[in-house]
């Protein structure tokens, strides 16, 4: 069995107040949820914010059952790489988890699928969960390539990473439902996650029962229900949702 998983997504939002009044708020009101155990297992939460806040969540966070993230990471371990941050520097900064290959990575920096590998290696050398995302636009939605393209985007990571797959999350986001209010049927969203899992099993079928596939893409407290009780969604990968921590608590309630 695979624990439930939440991870927020803060992307770049926040300031220094709404951060503080939004994580007291989380921790003081959030005990009960999130000391909640789901299939026998603690639930497992964590929340991926900018980097310039990350000292202040690891300081607010540290000792609580709230894990830190960050959404992106260098692939280069150090060096003339301005404006990047390496690995080691967010494991430092009390990071446990990291975003790769978010679809705004994606378009907005073209990154593509070796770099997306690459960047979970470093995740995984300084000892951190690289949350690897994939997911298809609208346009490869509506031309029934869906399966085509989240399966390259899992393979680059599996030829990179081989055994290392075991200790990596993975993030079913459909560029289309990301920040639309769309989402798929609680169905089609469960086949995608399945197809993963049997590509994750043809090269390791130890790891496939292993990883956590998370679904991301407008998943509120309402619509979560229906998909996390699907069998091969392990969790959430949730943006706008985890900006408010009643909103957030109330989904992570919601897949318990
Ligand atoms: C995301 O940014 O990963 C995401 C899923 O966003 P939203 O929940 O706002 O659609």
């Amino acid at each position: 069995m695979r624990p439930l998983t939440i991870i927020g997504n803060w992307k770049m939002n926040g300031s220094l107040a709404a951060n503080q009044q939004m994580l007291e708020t989380l921790l003081t009101q959030g005990t009960q949820t999130l000391e909640s155990r789901c299939h026998d297992l603690p639930i497992r939460v964590g929340l991926c914010v900018p980097y310039p806040y990350l000292p202040q969540a690891h300081h607010l966070l540290k000792n609580t059952k709230v894990a830190l993230g960050a959404q992106d990471v260098s692939d280069h371990p150090n060096g003339a790489f301005t404006g990047d941050v390496s690995a080691t520097m967010l494991q430092e900064l009390g990071c446990a988890y990291v975003i790769v290959g978010h679809s705004e990575r994606r378009q907005y920096h073209q990154e593509n699928d070796t770099l997306v590998a690459r960047k979970a290696k470093a995740a995984l050398q300084a000892h951190m969960t690289p949350i690897i995302c994939v997911g298809e636009t609208e346009k490869e939605y509506e031309e029934g390539k869906t399966l085509v393209v989240v399966r390259r985007q899992l393979q680059a990571v599996i030829d990179l990473l081989q055994g290392q797959i075991a200790s990596c999350i993975i993030a079913y986001e459909p560029v289309w439902a990301i920040g639309t209010g769309k989402v798929p049927t609680p169905a089609g969203a469960q086949e995608v996650h399945r197809e993963l899992r049997l590509q994750l099993a043809t090269f390791d079928a130890e790891a496939a029962a292993k990883v956590a596939i998370l679904y991301g893409g407008s998943l509120k407290a309402d619509n979560a229900k229906e998909l996390l009780a699907m069998p091969d969604i392990d969790g959430g990968l949730v943006g706008g949702a985890s900006l408010d921590a009643h909103e957030f608590l109330a989904l992570c309630q919601a897949g318990i």
